[in-house]
């Protein structure tokens, strides 16, 4: 049987530079593999992966392994997963962290279901519980309702975690690690899907996982004009970005893209201001991990106001204008 050891982060790159969910799982990995008293490992597999394998290591890998080859210009699960199956065979993780993302998604359960092992996806929280040294793989359910952790007892471990939901280490360039050129012979006829057509997020100003400040508006903002004039003049006054919850998406006020929750985008800035939104589970979901969160609402019971740090009891059409010109003449100052 195989010696399982070492924590593998299956990494993704896009133009040789790391995705910040790459650093998270890194970040992330670096403890457990700390704990574990083991290396961590990280993969990186593309065309071309460039300065990615020296980031990897700045932000805490000790080994990578690098695949290139043509094939893998594109991401397409029939030749990433013979490259995940392989190395994940060569070298016996413990424990393997992919993102869950869309490569992660569709990536982890292929690979659970080729090593006969178990899966965890969208995992908020991970520690090793010191007894056993399994897994503990924390996750909401429920629609966001409860938490529940799972071990398995099978290795490798496998889990996906949800992005911003782990912090990366602090980068540092001077820290040393062993990059391993892996060759692995893909067989490109498994192939069975073909690209069509690439289709690239239309975002103006500060994509929403990026922004430091986010100013969300709900049903309760009746229109989409708002959130084009009150909402975004104090998300522009506080650097930051537009958000919603699901019905002003589902009713085409703002893009789908905006949408943050359970069906939308994980969030986690500094400042969440919820405007208008009452705070349903599904919305929870994508934005707990804000740092501070602020509630604008008419309804002094809106469950909103449980979750929030600061609160505002008031029509918003009143309350944002009056907190945009109060901001505008602090920041003046
Ligand atoms: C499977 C599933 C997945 C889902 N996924 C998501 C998801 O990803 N994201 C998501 O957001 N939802 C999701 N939902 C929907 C979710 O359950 C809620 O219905 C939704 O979040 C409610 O949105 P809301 O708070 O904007 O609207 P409402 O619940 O209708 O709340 C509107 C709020 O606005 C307040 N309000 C009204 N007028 C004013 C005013 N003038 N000034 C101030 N306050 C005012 C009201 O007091 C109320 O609290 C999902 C549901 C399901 C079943």
């Amino acid at each position: 049987m195989a010696d399982y050891k070492g924590v593998l982060v299956y990494g993704e790159l896009i133009d040789g530079k790391l995705l910040s969910i790459t650093t998270e799982l890194l970040g992330c990995g670096r403890s457990l593999a700390n704990e574990l008293k083991e290396d961590l490992l990280c993969a990186l597999a593309s065309d071309t992966v460039s300065e990615a394998p020296k980031e990897a290591i700045a932000f805490g890998a000790d080994k990578v392994y690098t695949i290139e080859d043509a094939s893998l210009k594109e991401y397409q699960g029939d030749t990433y997963i013979q490259v995940a199956e392989k190395l994940a065979k060569d070298i016996s993780p413990r424990i393997i962290l992919m993102g869950q993302t869309s490569i992660g998604r569709d990536l982890a359960p292929r690979l659970a279901f080729r090593l006969r092992t178990g899966l965890s996806t969208d995992c908020i929280d991970l520690s090793i519980e010191p007894q056993t040294q399994l897994l503990q793989q924390t996750k909401p359910v429920y629609g966001g309702n409860a938490q529940a952790i799972f071990a398995c007892h099978v290795m490798p471990q496998i889990v996906t975690i949800r992005a911003k939901a782990m912090s990366p280490i602090e980068q540092d360039d001077s820290r040393k690690g062993e990059i391993i050129p892996t060759k692995i012979e893909i067989d490109t006829s498994a192939i069975r899907t073909k690209i069509v057509e690439k289709v690239k997020e239309e975002v103006t100003g500060i994509k929403l996982e990026d922004a430091p400040v986010i100013v969300s508006g709900g049903r309760g903002i009746g229109s989409p004009e708002p959130f084009k004039t009150t909402l975004k003049e104090l998300a522009d006054i506080l650097h930051g970005a537009v958000g919603a919850s699901r019905p002003p998406a589902d009713h085409g006020w703002v893009p789908e893209a905006t949408h943050v929750g359970l069906t939308g985008k994980i969030v986690a800035p500094d400042i969440y201001i919820a405007i208008a939104i009452s705070g349903a589970s599904q919305h929870m979901a994508g934005c707990s991990g804000s740092k501070t969160l602020i509630a604008i609402n008419k309804d002094p019971e809106a469950n909103i106001f449980r979750e929030a740090k600061f609160g505002v009891v008031g029509r918003y059409e009143e309350v944002v204008p009056a907190l945009t010109n109060k901001l505008k003449e602090l920041l003046a100052k």
